[in-house]
């Protein structure tokens, strides 16, 4: 390798810098990272296939994070206090520690956060492979509007969701439950111009128990099909008049957006068909598919739903909203037995406290909740490493976890302050000259300082 050029199967490509610590994905995990590795003293890239950071919190709409009564880390209260800085009212008024913001804000909070702490980005550039020599990660290949391009560091992050770094750097890697079915995708969308103390009222018309948001700011409602919801027999007429199809009935569930008034984001359609989501093609027909289940819905809204009457399709995701893909098999696999065992490790560096969240796409939703408001579990700094590739950390909701495990562990609390604990792992293995694997969890656990 020259200064600025490498060769690549039999290409020269362009080097755009090298790194003490390179992280892919620029998710709530990977800025979590980013921010830690950072202002532990490493100099570090973030690289990001999209044009914004926050991944599934931005790209994917998935805008409230999940109510958590456990304590987190710092990067955690950061987001939090500069969301209410923006004006971005993120605490529901009924005291249950949800956290609600808008996808624009915290794509702006969380660049600043990681551009203060000193990190750079390089946006626009998807991880296609990357080389390795004796279990170490040497540099990651780009496909970037240069062409191909690459980036050299010294350890790396993977916080792509998909496991996409550890996958191509040759880890152990799972997908999907006992037949390698996957947890349901969702493509999720925002109406405006909603009449949302019109729509309010009439839902509560119907003898409405589901929401708890009955006066306020807030406003949630939701139907599924074959459960008794009091909606269903307008869908169902939706579906009688040709404006829906059945499966439109499977999951419809919405949501106040903070500082967009007469506004919803929805947290569907679920797209039940896209079984194996960690196929190119299939995610790809799903979304076709996901995009006419949107406009079916808008129509049906626009045309039935009262408070509707003058709305219209504000935005469709720009990113599938994928709950479960590849998982690492990392050196420990955190169990279902951890979650209900409220498990704890000496070299616990995050701790989880959402209920098992299924949405699978072929059997349903389940859920087994045992938890009360203060229990949880902690998250071993074992389950984010693997013996094969030396000098990487997985965090976010592809670290190593059943499939069961991880749809407590995916929720958005938890997985910044894994992102935080790989980031301060950077940090430590940097100081002492370690690849990320010999990290002593237990170290990191206390460099990392108690949650709160
Ligand atoms: C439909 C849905 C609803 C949800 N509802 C909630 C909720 O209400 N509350 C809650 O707390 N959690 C919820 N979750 C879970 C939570 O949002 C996610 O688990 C969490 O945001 C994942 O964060 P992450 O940073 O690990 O991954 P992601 O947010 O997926 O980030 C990964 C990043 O990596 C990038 N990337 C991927 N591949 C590459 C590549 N090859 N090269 C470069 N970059 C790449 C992506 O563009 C993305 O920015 C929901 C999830 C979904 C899908």
């Amino acid at each position: 390798m020259n200064e600025a050029t490498m060769v690549y199967a039999g290409h020269t490509i362009p080097v755009l810098g090298c790194y003490d610590t390179v992280i892919v994905g620029g998710g709530s995990t990977g800025v979590s990272a980013g921010i830690c590795a950072a202002q532990g003293g490493c100099r570090t890239m973030l690289v990001e296939k999209s044009i914004r950071l926050g991944g599934t919190c931005t790209n994917a709409l998935v805008t409230p994070m999940m109510k958590s009564f456990t304590g987190h880390y710092s990067n955690f209260y950061a987001i939090e206090n500069r969301l209410k800085q923006h004006g971005c009212v993120v605490r529901d008024s009924i005291g249950t520690e949800m956290r609600w913001f808008n996808a624009e804000t915290m794509a702006q909070s969380i660049e600043e956060l990681y551009l203060e702490a000193g990190g750079e980005i390089l946006y626009d550039a998807a991880l296609c492979d990357c080389l390795v020599e004796q279990a170490q990660i040497q540099c990651l290949i780009l496909a970037t509007a240069q062409g191909l391009c690459a980036v050299y560091g010294k350890q790396y992050v993977d916080a792509s969701g998909d496991a996409v770094l550890a996958h191509a750097a040759g880890a152990p890697v799972d997908a999907g439950d006992e037949n390698g079915n996957n947890q349901m995708s969702s493509l999720r969308f925002e109406m405006g111009g909603i009449d949302i103390e019109a729509y309010r009222k009439y839902v509560f018309s119907l003898g409405d128990t589901y929401s708890i948001f009955t006066q306020g700011e807030y406003y949630e409602s939701a139907m599924v099909g074959g459960r008794n919801f009091v909606l269903e027999p307008l869908f169902q007429a939706g579906v009688a008049e040709g404006l829906l199809h059945p499966e439109d009935l499977r999951y419809y569930q919405t949501f106040s957006l903070p500082g967009k008034p007469g506004c919803l984001s929805f947290n569907c359609p679920h797209l039940a068909t896209l079984t194996k989501n960690t196929s190119a093609m299939a995610r790809s027909r799903a979304i076709t598919e996901g995009r006419q289940m949107i406009h079916r819905l808008v129509l049906f809204l626009q045309k039935k739903m009262p408070g509707f009457e003058h709305s219209f399709l504000l935005q469709e995701a720009s990113m599938l909203g994928v709950r479960e893909s590849w998982r690492l098999n990392g050196v420990y696999c955190l169990t279902e037995e951890d979650y209900t065992q409220q498990a704890r490790f000496a070299d616990g560096v995050a701790r989880g406290d959402w209920y098992i969240d299924v949405h699978s796409a072929t059997k349903g939703l389940f859920h087994q909740n045992n938890y009360r408001d203060g229990d949880y579990y902690e998250i071993p700094y074992r389950s984010m490493i693997c013996r094969q590739v030396e000098n990487l950390v997985v965090a976010g909701r592809c670290i190593s976890a059943t499939f069961l495990m991880q749809a407590s562990i995916r929720i958005l609390p938890t997985v910044i302050d894994m992102g935080q604990a790989a980031g301060a792992a950077c940090a430590l293995a940097q100081k002492n000259k370690i690849p990320l694997n010999r990290v002593d969890g237990t170290h990191l656990r206390e460099n990392l300082g108690e949650m709160r």
